[in-house]
């Protein structure tokens, strides 16, 4: 079994507990990667928002950096823990990096950034992220930026002139534009400002589970409809509107966008480390095989299940990146 995941906060847990990614008690480390024949992993550079008073104390919060150096440091602590972890991971920047990595055996990691706003304000910001490797950028996080609005805060409020620029500025690199978080209005914004397949990394089905993280049919199918990539996020409060979920929950969402002729748009992207709330048997990456053994038993295709799990994201930044 195969695993590529979109989206994992993994990263900034290190960052910000000085845990390491090779052997820790998070939902990523190496021996649940070792778990898969092959595994990549989009890791999202993130500043996050201050703890609550209890964890305070265990965290060094990034959030206390100068604004334009918390860029820097979240990429310090991706370049120590990928250096650490070179024997198994390496960086990926692009489809054919990728393909090496797959016929060598490691592990493939890809940046990204999850809120624009951790770009230093400043010119040439995004070319120092794209030469230190990050291929994807996720538009906003869960607060009002200087480039536009999330669904938590307004889904009428869409990207300002500088989400729009930004737009601009990752086609005009080829990077990979992410819409996950970002409010409707912004969502139809980067519609008409881009003509490229796009992504949602981690987001589900708000027909099946109306929460405003997640997407309606009508984003889901254009986003099909250009040959984007949506990942399915394994976060208990955007699977279900009450109660734990269950992996039945999740494929709940699955079939809801696979039968919406999204058989090649679907992946993963179960925001590892960036949530606390899993379906009962999912304790971490390692356990994730779970997910396509109760696939296959309910009777998915094993071109499907691999679909999901591996072969449409390779599919996606072998034509992108
Ligand atoms: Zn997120």
């Amino acid at each position: 079994m195969k695993l590529f995941d979109l989206h994992c906060d993994t990263l900034y847990e290190c960052c910000e507990t000085g845990k390491h990614l090779r052997e820790n008690d998070l939902h990523i480390n190496r021996a649940a990667a070792q778990r898969y024949e092959h595994y990549v992993q989009f890791f999202a550079l993130f500043c996050g928002a201050y703890p609550p008073e209890s964890q305070k104390k265990k965290r060094s919060c990034l959030l206390d950096t100068p604004k334009d150096e918390r860029l820097a440091r979240m990429l310090q602590t991706a370049q120590t823990e990928f250096a650490a972890n070179a024997d198994w991971l390496t960086l990926c920047r692009s489809g054919e990096e990728l393909t090496r990595a797959a016929e060598s055996g490691k592990a493939a990691a890809f940046l990204s950034i999850e809120g624009a706003e951790l770009l230093p304000e400043r010119e040439g910001a995004l070319d120092e992220a794209y030469d230190a490797g990050v291929r994807l950028v996720t538009l906003t996080w869960n607060y009002r930026s200087r480039f536009g609005c999330p669904s938590a805060i307004d889904q009428n409020e869409g990207l300002t002139d500088g989400g729009r620029q930004l737009v601009r500025a990752l086609d005009a690199r080829r990077m990979l534009i992410d819409v996950s978080h970002l409010s409707d209005r912004g969502f139809w914004d980067v519609c008409g400002l881009t003509d490229r397949p796009f992504v949602a990394t981690h987001s589900d089905s708000r027909a099946l589970c109306r929460n405003s993280r997640n997407l309606t049919d009508e984003q889901f199918a254009e986003i099909a409809q250009r040959g984007g990539l949506v990942g399915i996020n394994l976060y208990t409060p955007f699977l279900v509107r009450q109660s734990d979920s269950v992996l039945d929950d999740a494929i709940d969402h699955i079939e809801r966008f696979i039968g919406m002729y999204g058989e090649k748009i679907v992946a993963l992207g179960c925001d590892f480390d960036g949530c606390d709330q899993l379906p009962v048997g999912i304790e971490g990456l390692g356990d994730m095989y779970r997910l396509a053994d109760r696939m296959l038993a309910l009777g998915y295709r094993e071109e499907t299940v691999c679909g999901l799990f591996y072969d449409n994201a390779f599919a996606f930044v072998q034509k992108m990146l």
